[in-house]
């Protein structure tokens, strides 16, 4: 098992070089070697790359000395040791002092041999470190980012839900011109969230609920979508390995890893071409630096490759950058990275990209085992973002306030939502379409018709119609008695529309 040798041999005499060579050749191969011996050859050859630099001591037109001082002047990180028939200590000390590696005797191979390895291992340790340096310094870098744009985002998210409350304290004016304007400022208002959130997941402010979840079925589940995302002029590979070790992670956030992998895939392959996800097992013996950190042990591995035109040294330096973006401001928002970096570390994983201009890219993501078991999955397959469905809802509450906003979240996340302002409303609906209905949310106290009665009336046109009741009165008398007392059907207000989607999909599903 030999390695490579492109060593610079500074001499002048043909035969001694020969020699020299014949002695590495049974050390190392193959070995490339160029013989040089002045001043200005040198500086020529230091353009390339060198393993090692080994030089005569006097030679007609220049010397040891002098190929250091070169080499040094270059600023290059290239061993050179002296090489010589005769040296004088004093000499010697002199060629190190001024920076040469070592300096051996013609005759002594055997101990040139060793001072090369021990170099060329010397110098990979230096590079090592030198790797390690600027990825912590990277890390430091999008930390810092991570903080202050996590730091802007938590703020600005409460600051958005002041502007949703008082825009809906002027919709209660109910005027037809100041709501055009505040459905306006309203649909700002709901794209600035959304974007908020993004910077949240990135900066890990906002956390997923994680899963144990097996990645080659996830991307299994998503083919066709994938497929669609891509388009047409893009062949879709899919290499999904049967044991893969399951993982903890939250499902949506790894389904939206995937997904920006291949709208960023597509978007670097104009002309079509080629994008192939793949997973497999990885075991580290010894902790490897992937990324920012150095891994241990069982890790899965996702790969996304494609033959797309790739990114130069100094864009990838920058893509996890949150609104780093080499797209036009209609392609681009910067952000698919930046989340998909804080969604890989938050679930305690590691990202490692590789790319050649022309030549196209390869993400890696890596994931660490977990050894419990995944949960069957009872819930149909969320493609879009979790908590949202495209069923019909009828939602009977006698506050417009409150109504406006319930439909406003139900309708975000794809609901169809029919509007009832009381119980009598409610039951007309359902007479002339009992079927159509997947749901019904009831505020439990009306005018009328209230939440329990409305129920009543409802399983008689439809026994198997699904009901979640809403109130603010939990000891209220007509919900003590009622099924509606489970919690499971039950909402307790005031609540979060997070807590309202979710139920409504636990309800949905069940
Ligand atoms: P956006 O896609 O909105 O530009 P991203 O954070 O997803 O933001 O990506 C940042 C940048 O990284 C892109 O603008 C692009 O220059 C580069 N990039 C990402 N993925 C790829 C890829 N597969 N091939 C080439 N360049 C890529
Ligand atoms: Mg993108």
């Amino acid at each position: 098992m030999s390695e490579s040798l492109k060593v610079l041999i500074v001499e002048d005499s043909l035969d001694d070089c020969d020699l020299l060579v014949r002695e590495l050749k049974k050390e190392f191969s193959p070995v490339d070697y160029r013989r040089i011996d002045t001043r200005e050859a040198m500086l020529e050859c230091l353009k390339e790359t060198w393993d090692i630099v080994l030089s005569d001591f006097s030679m007609p037109n220049f010397s040891g000395m002098a190929a250091l001082e070169t080499l040094k002047s270059t600023g290059i990180d290239i061993p050179l040791i002296i090489v010589s028939g005769t040296i004088g200590e004093e000499a010697a000390v002199d060629l190190m002092r001024a920076g040469a590696s070592d300096y051996v005797l013609k005759s002594k191979t055997s101990r040139l041999m060793h001072a090369i390895r021990r170099e060329l291992q010397a110098k990979q340790k230096r590079r090592r470190l030198h790797d390690a340096e600027e990825q912590l310094r990277h890390m430091q870098k999008m930390e810092a980012v991570g903080q202050l744009a996590g730091g802007v985002a938590h703020d600005f998210n409460n600051m958005l839900s002041v502007v949703q409350i008082y825009c809906r304290k002027l919709k209660e004016f109910d005027n037809p011109q100041v709501n055009y304007y505040v459905d306006k400022i309203l649909g700002v208002q709901n794209r600035s969230v959304s974007l908020t959130k993004q910077l949240l997941v990135f900066s890990r402010k906002q956390t997923g609920t994680a899963s144990v979840i097996n990645v080659s079925h996830v991307l299994q589940d998503m083919q066709d979508m994938l497929q669609r995302l891509v388009g047409e002029s893009v062949e879709l590979g899919l290499d999904a390995f049967n044991d893969l070790f399951n993982v903890k992670a939250d499902r949506g956030q790894i389904e939206q890893v995937i997904m920006n992998l291949a709208v960023n895939a597509r978007d670097a392959m104009p002309d079509g071409g080629r994008m192939c996800f793949s997973t497999s097992n990885i075991h580290f013996a010894e902790p490897q630096l992937i990324g920012a950190e150095f891994l241990t042990g069982n890790y899965i591995v996702l790969e996304a490759t494609d033959t797309g035109h790739g990114m130069t040294k100094e864009i990838l330096n920058r893509i996890f950058e949150p609104f780093f973006t080499t797209k036009s401001a209609k392609d681009g928002t910067g952000l698919g990275l930046s989340i998909i970096y804080g969604i890989i570390r938050q679930s305690n994983g590691e990202i490692a990209v590789s790319s050649e201009v022309g030549r196209g890219t390869t993400f890696k993501i890596y994931l660490p085992e977990t050894l419990e078991r995944e949960q069957p999955q009872s819930l149909p397959v969320k493609t879009e973002t979790s908590n949202g469905g495209k069923e019909t809802i009828l939602l009977v509450e006698d506050n417009f306030e409150l109504r406006s906003l319930f439909v406003e979240t139900l309708e975000a996340k794809g609901y169809d939502v029919i509007e009832a302002s009381d119980g009598v409303a409610a039951l007309q609906v359902l007479e002339k379409n009992p079927k159509n209905i997947h749901l019904v949310i009831t505020d439990m106290v009306m005018p009328k018709i209230g939440g329990r009665e409305l129920y009543r009336r409802a399983s008689q046109l439809d026994k198997d119609i699904k009901f979640i009741y809403m109130s603010g009165y939990f000891e209220d008398a007509s919900v003590t008695d009622a099924r509606s007392l489970e919690s499971f059907y039950y909402l307790q207000k005031p609540f979060s529309e997070e807590a309202l989607l979710e139920k409504v999909r636990k309800v949905l599903d069940s």
